[in-house]
């Protein structure tokens, strides 16, 4: 019997159904080109959750996503839900579906389209060549750690903590080096080890880690040090690993050498393949309904679905090439035109990327 993937599909809030409807049809001209097969199934998730069902994420939405062999997210989120209560806000649900899926790593793939150079605030001869990975650790670190204010003799004063424990570190470093194996096996991992003792333990439990992956070229890059270095040779990283809040920073960084954030994917993944695939931007409310938002970053999100979760490169290629093609061919979305007036919309876009996907 055909091996039939599962995808749980979460068109979500504003521009999110748009984009997610674009990416089903890649979907589907996938199976038509590779005979791949795949049963989707649509979920409540997010503020239209909210208004039908009273929570951001229904239990039967979880359901639907722990049965699937992978998800594929819109956006959630807008200013009709900004004023809710905690447990009523779509962000709470992006939380809550994370922990409850198990997914401990944020995936922030970074690669130039060498039409679009000119859109990046960097020079272009400085970022050809860019393409890298950001594998963001996404359960511990300061941001999950004990908080709290207390009185000293120079007034209030707050604690952070910052905690990290072998397990977590040895799961993220050896997903990292896995992706590094499907890649150019070069990874960079990120740290502070002059001076924070989790560095230290960071650096430690990722050089015992590397013993297994002798085929992986490892390097140890401080944090500040690699904020330079991703402006300065952006090229030379090929995955980069790193703790929740510097990854925070630097995957934010390293999207913004591409240019648009209507143009970059990511996945979360946890123990196994099982994946949350999402495009980086959110719901845009200020474009939401009028069919001008660009699809690509969720069509890539396709892509790396099919990479990290079933293996399907070959398809992945595909549509990564017809993406290629598409804006060679000097295609645009509003985002992404230099004259505006010449720009397409979501349905066009999406079409021509279907069209231009090949075996
Ligand atoms: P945003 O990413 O939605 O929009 C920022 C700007 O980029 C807007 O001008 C928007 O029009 C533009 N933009 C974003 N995606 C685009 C696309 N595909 N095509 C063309 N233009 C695009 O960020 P925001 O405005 O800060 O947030 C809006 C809402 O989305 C908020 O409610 C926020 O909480 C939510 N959000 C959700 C997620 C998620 O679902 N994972 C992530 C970020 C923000």
């Amino acid at each position: 019997m055909a091996d039939v993937k599962k995808i749980a599909v979460i068109a979500g809030d504003g521009i999110g159904p748009e984009v997610v409807a674009e990416a089903e049809k890649v979907l589907k001209r996938t199976e038509e080109l590779f005979g791949y097969q795949f049963e989707t199934e649509h979920a409540l998730f997010g503020g239209i959750a909210i208004d039908e069902k009273g929570t951001p994420l229904p239990e039967e939405t979880l359901k639907v996503c722990q049965s699937a062999d992978a998800v594929l997210l819109g956006a959630v989120g807008g200013p009709k839900w900004d004023n809710n209560s905690k447990e009523l806000r779509p962000e709470t649900g992006l939380l809550g579906i994370r922990k409850a899926l198990g997914l401990f790593s944020n995936i922030r793939p970074a690669f130039i389209f060498d039409c679009l150079k000119e859109a990046s605030t960097l020079k272009p001869e400085v970022l050809e060549g860019t393409d890298l990975i950001v594998v963001r650790e996404l359960t511990g670190g300061i941001y999950f750690g004990e908080k709290f204010r207390r009185e000293t003799a120079n007034g209030q004063e707050a604690v952070d903590t910052c905690a990290y424990n072998v397990t977590e570190i040895e799961r993220i470093a050896r997903q990292a080096f896995e992706i590094a194996q499907t890649r150019r096996k070069k990874l960079a991992s990120v740290d502070k080890a002059n001076v924070l003792e989790t560095s230290r333990l960071w650096r430690e439990t990722v050089n015992r880690i590397a013993a297994d992956y002798p085929d992986v070229e490892l390097e140890h890059v401080l944090v500040d040090n690699c904020a330079m270095q991703l402006l300065r040779r952006p090229s030379s990283f090929d995955v980069i690993v790193t703790e929740n809040m510097f990854g925070d920073i630097l995957s934010d960084e390293a999207a913004m050498l591409t240019g648009s954030i209507g143009m970059l994917a990511s996945a979360s993944l946890g123990e196994g393949a099982f994946g949350l695939y999402e495009p980086v931007h959110g719901s845009a409310p200020d474009i939401a309904g009028q069919g001008i938002s660009n699809p690509i970053a969720t069509i890539l999100s396709v892509a790396l679905m099919f990479r990290l979760t079933f293996g399907y490169h070959e398809a992945a290629d595909s549509i990564e090439r017809a993406v290629k093609e598409v804006l060679d061919a000097g295609h645009r979305t509003g985002d992404i035109a230099v004259d505006k007036s010449t720009a397409i919309g979501t349905l066009a876009m999406g079409q021509l990327i279907v069209d231009a996907m090949r075996k």
